[in-house]
């Protein structure tokens, strides 16, 4: 298998740490509001990335968190400065913490079957790993490579001599272009906190003891913590959307490789955006759309799976309503079709087209390729029960519950006609017999007849 890695920015060979297994994690949502369908996009690419995995033979242990504390809304360019977008959420429906987090995981987490996405091994809450995060930075304390300032425990990027790897963002060349830092107690510009104090002009709801006074953890200590703890020091695929490159995941390799002195992860995969007018689609700037409005709208949310595969992810997607309308139309074509073959458990699965569809798969995760060969399968010549056999056989990649829709129902006025015809055949009456074959064309279907006098209806597609 290729995979681009966004660390090396080159399309390496994938070669996992355990021959036949792959450790694999993705920064998952910040559930104080409904996902939308860009945060999607990267939730799907991690299942097409799980399922890929699978088709090849691998096992996969997967990780996935819910970020539902100290994700913090940046202020004036210092990510360490804003509101926690979850105490913030409480305050503005009126309810607990507790009650938001809790309603938007059930949200999500209906939003994810609803998508089909692959269950990973575990869901982890950060709240559930703070003694981990606490752990972690006594580790990073006793290295030296923390700071203590009024509102929190830091982390010295300047001591990580490989800070920006992954970025590019060095702690020189972001020293240069400085703008002033909101946060003259931060050493450098790229430092980030670890833990931050509770504030002492309001109580929070989510806060915990530690060594170095009441607070929360930080947002990018989190995903360490938790990939530290449930998949080891080195993991194999890491991913998330292409803004959390920059910062969180540069944060992330920092404070976990300073820690164990290890590498962090071999391959970083990182979704581009679900884009509107040429704007990235995100929760600050309003410009979104969530999976309950797609649905609204008379979509099928495996439309919307199929939309994202239309594009390589590693290309930004524009999202209009236009291009879900012909996503949905390809789909009920497939599914149509799929409908209109007979099955049979014994025909046999093409191995070309298998091998055909792997390789795009193989290809750094190609499924606009993968959803090529899909349709010339479809058009190709071979019977059509292996057609089917075969692409049922992608459908453990592709996840549009194809089998629900074998056999279709024909229905009763298009019988009715055919019967009639039959009739008009049986009596020789040609012409009439004609007429109705070309009336029942038009509605949609095609009639044969078979040698032994009946007849069988096709939709036509
Ligand atoms: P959040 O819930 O804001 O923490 O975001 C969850 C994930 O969705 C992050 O990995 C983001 O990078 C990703 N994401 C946010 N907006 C988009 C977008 N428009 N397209 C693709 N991924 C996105
Ligand atoms: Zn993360």
């Amino acid at each position: 298998m290729k995979i681009y890695n966004s660390l090396s920015k080159q399309l390496e060979d994938f070669k996992p740490i355990e021959s036949g297994l792959v450790k694999m994690y993705c920064c998952g949502p910040t559930v104080y509001m409904h996902p939308h369908i860009g945060n999607w996009r990267l939730f799907s690419l991690s299942d097409f990335v799980y399922r890929a995995l699978r088709f090849n033979g691998y096992k996969v242990d997967f990780v996935m968190n819910m970020t539902d504390v100290g994700h913090l809304f940046e202020e004036q360019g210092n990510p360490e400065g804003g509101e926690d977008k979850i105490e913030k959420q409480a305050v503005e429906e009126g309810k607990s913490a507790k009650e938001i987090v809790d309603f938007y995981i059930k949200e999500f987490l209906k939003g994810y079957k609803d998508l089909n996405l692959s269950e990973p091994r575990k869901f982890t809450r950060a709240t559930e790993y703070v003694d981990d995060q606490i752990d972690l930075i006594a580790t990073l304390e006793e290295k030296g490579y923390t700071y203590e300032t009024s509102d929190g425990v830091y982390f010295d990027t300047s001591k990580f001599s490989s800070y920006g790897e992954l970025s590019g963002l060095t702690v020189e060349n972001i020293k240069e272009g400085a703008r002033i830092d909101p946060n003259p107690e931060k050493k450098n510009p790229t430092d980030f906190a670890l833990w931050k104090f509770s504030p002492t002009s309001k109580k929070r709801q989510q806060e915990w003891q530690s060594p170095w006074g009441i607070g929360f953890p930080g947002w990018h200590l989190e995903c360490s913590a938790m990939v530290l703890s449930e998949l080891g020091d080195t993991i194999d695929i890491h991913l998330g959307g292409e803004d959390l490159k920059m910062i969180h995941h540069q944060n992330e390799i920092a404070q976990s490789e300073c820690a164990t002195g290890k590498k962090f992860v071999n391959y970083w995969i990182h979704s581009a955006f679900l884009m509107v007018d040429a704007g990235k689609m995100s929760k600050s700037l309003g410009n979104f759309y969530t999976l309950s409005e797609v649905v609204n709208k008379g979509f099928n949310p495996l439309d919307l799976r199929y939309l994202y595969m239309t594009a390589h992810y590693r290309t930004p997607l524009n999202f209009t309503w236009e291009a879900l309308s012909s996503a949905q139309n390809s789909l009920n074509k497939i599914y149509e079709i799929v409908g209109s073959y007979e099955q049979d458990p014994k025909a046999e699965i093409s191995d070309k087209y298998i091998k055909k569809f792997r390789e795009k798969l193989e290809d750094d995760f190609n499924t606009p390729e993968a959803l090529a060969v899909v349709w010339e399968l479809l058009k190709s010549a071979i019977p059509e029960d292996s057609k089917l056999n075969t692409i049922l056989k992608m459908d453990e990649f592709l996840g549009l519950k194809l089998q629900e829709h074998i056999g279709y129902e024909i229905p009763n006025n298009i019988i009715d006609l055919a019967k009639m015809r039959r009739e008009y055949r049986r009596n020789g009456i040609w012409d009439k017999a004609d007429v109705i074959r070309k009336q029942i064309l038009g509605m949609g279907y095609i009639v044969e007849d078979t040698p032994s006098g009946e007849f069988k209806v096709k939709k036509k597609f």
